[in-house]
């Protein structure tokens, strides 16, 4: 998995086992990032006033241990490339269908969340 470095795997080892094993194979169709997997009550808090997450603890899926829910982005980093995000939650769309997971991208939530995928 020429893609994904040692902090994306540590931050990748906080998710459920099946984003365990599709994030190399996605990350064999497109450079990503792993921006973040589990998040405890500091770190939800945090996001929260940083208006990163609407959700307030312990109510998003990225405070169940392991996380159902996976940060992610394209590479290079650009935020303002909407383009690129669509295109990763392309090929995380194709992969979680190949292995019969589902996922929910959060760029269909109200608030446009392009980079969160999370397993129903
Ligand atoms: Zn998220």
């Amino acid at each position: 998995m020429p893609n994904l470095t040692e902090r994306d795997m540590l931050r990748l080892a906080t998710c459920d086992v099946r984003w365990q094993m599709l994030l190399p194979k996605i990350a064999e169709k497109m450079w990503l990032m792993v921006i973040g997997g589990h998040r405890n009550e500091e770190k939800q808090n945090e996001a929260f006033r940083n208006g990163l997450t609407q959700v307030r603890w312990p109510n998003s899926k990225h405070n169940l241990e392991p996380s159902l829910a996976v940060d992610l982005a394209p590479l290079p980093l650009d935020w303002k490339n909407t383009r690129h995000f669509f295109e990763l939650a392309a090929h995380v769309w194709a992969e979680s269908l190949k292995n019969d997971v589902s996922v929910i991208w959060g760029g269909s939530f109200s608030f446009g969340d392009y980079g969160h995928f999370e397993l129903r």
